[in-house]
C-alpha cells in the first residue's frame, strides 16, 4: 500500500471533511487503487521532519498548500520547470530517489483552459497577483499566450509579477493598477480572477469590474472553488461566454498531481461530482 500526504498549513478541518482529500480518495475508490491519500497538519517549524519522514517511509509524493509552498522547496531534490519560474511547490513527487517539486495548480488550470480553448496565440486579463494568478500566469505563458495583463489592487506584487512574466516568458506583459472599476480592453481572449473575492463566505463580493466590456467572444474563468457558480460565472454566462468555474482547476491538479505519484489517469468526473456534494453543503 502507498502512502501520498498532504503536507498542510494549519487546516482546522479533520481528515474526512477535507475536500482535496475526500476528492482524491473518490478517485482512488472508483479506480480500485491500492493507495492512500491523508492529511497531516504540519507547520513551517515541522516541515523538514515532515519531508524527512515522507522520505523514510518511501512516500511517493505529497500535496502541500500555504503556507508551506515555498518554504519545502529547500528540503527537496529539485524543481520541475514551471515550478522554478513560479517559486512554490504544491506537488512533491519522487522520481528514483529524488523528491522533486511541481507546482500543479498552474497545470490544472491550464488543462481546464484547453478544453474549451487552445491558449496559443491568445490574449488574457487577468485579476490577482498572488500564488494562484503566478501559477496560471507562468503557464499559460509558457503554453504561448501573446499577451497578459496583470490587474491588481496592491501594486508592488503586481509589478513584481509582470517583471517575472515578462523576464521568464515569451508573453508581452503589462501591469495595470485596480483602483476602480475596470474595463476589460477589446480584442481580449480570455478574462481571469485570480483573486480570492467571492471566496465563502463572502460570496457576495464583486470584482469591480465593467460587465458591459464583457462580451460573447470572450472566455471568463474563475478559481474561486467554493463557490463554483460565483456572482462572476453566473454573469458571464448571461453574457453568452464560455466559463471556467474554480472546480475545473482544482479537479485538474488532483489528476496531474495523481499521475505523476501512479501513473495512472483518473477519470475526473468522479472527482468533480464528490467536490459538488461536498460544496453543496
Ligand atoms: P493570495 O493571498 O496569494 O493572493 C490573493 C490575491 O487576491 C491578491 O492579488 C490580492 O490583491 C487579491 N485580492 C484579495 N482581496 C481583494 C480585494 N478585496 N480587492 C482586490 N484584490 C483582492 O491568494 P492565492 O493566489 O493563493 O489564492 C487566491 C484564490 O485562488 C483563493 O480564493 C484560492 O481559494 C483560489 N485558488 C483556487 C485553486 C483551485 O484549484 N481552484 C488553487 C489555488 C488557489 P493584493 O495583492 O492587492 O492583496
Amino acid at each position: 500500500m502507498n502512502f501520498l500526504s498532504q503536507l498542510t498549513g494549519c487546516f482546522a478541518l479533520p481528515c474526512a471533511e477535507n475536500p482535496t482529500v475526500a476528492m482524491v480518495e473518490a478517485a482512488y475508490q472508483h479506480h480500485g487503487l491500492d493507495w492512500r491519500y491523508i492529511n497531516c497538519e504540519v507547520g513551517p517549524d515541522k516541515l523538514a521532519d515532515a519531508v524527512l519522514g515522507a522520505r523514510a517511509m518511501g512516500w511517493q509524493g505529497f500535496n502541500c498548500s500555504l503556507p508551506n509552498k515555498v518554504e519545502v522547496i529547500q528540503y527537496l531534490d529539485g524543481l520541475g520547470e514551471s515550478a522554478k519560474i513560479i517559486g512554490a511547490v504544491n506537488c512533491a513527487v519522487r522520481r528514483d530517489d529524488q523528491l522533486i517539486g511541481e507546482n500543479t495548480d498552474g497545470k490544472g488550470f491550464l488543462e481546464s483552459l484547453k478544453e474549451k480553448v487552445d491558449p496559443a496565440g491568445k490574449s488574457l486579463v487577468m485579476f490577482g497577483a498572488g500564488g494562484a494568478a503566478r501559477a496560471i500566469g507562468v503557464e499559460t505563458a509558457l503554453a504561448g499566450l501573446t499577451k497578459i495583463t496583470v490587474v491588481n489592487r496592491s501594486v508592488d506584487r503586481g509589478q513584481e509579477l509582470a517583471t517575472l512574466l515578462s523576464e521568464k516568458t515569451l508573453a508581452h506583459v503589462e501591469f495595470v493598477e485596480w483602483n476602480g472599476e475596470y474595463s476589460i480592453p477589446e480584442g481580449t481572449d480570455i478574462v481571469v480572477n485570480s483573486t480570492s473575492i467571492g471566496l465563502f463566505p463572502d460570496v457576495e463580493a464583486r470584482l469591480a469590474l465593467n460587465m458591459d466590456s464583457v462580451t460573447a467572444n470572450m472566455l471568463v474563468a474563475d478559481v474561486i472553488p467554493n463557490p463554483p457558480r460565483t456572482i462572476l460565472v453566473r454573469e458571464a454566462e448571461q453574457k453568452g461566454c464560455a466559463v471556467i468555474d474554480g472546480l475545473g482547476m482544482l479537479v485538474n491538479q488532483g489528476v496531474i498531481g495523481i499521475k505523476y505519484w501512479t501513473g495512472i489517469d483518473v477519470d475526473p468526473s468522479v472527482m468533480r461530482s464528490k467536490l459538488e456534494e461536498i460544496f453543496a453543503g
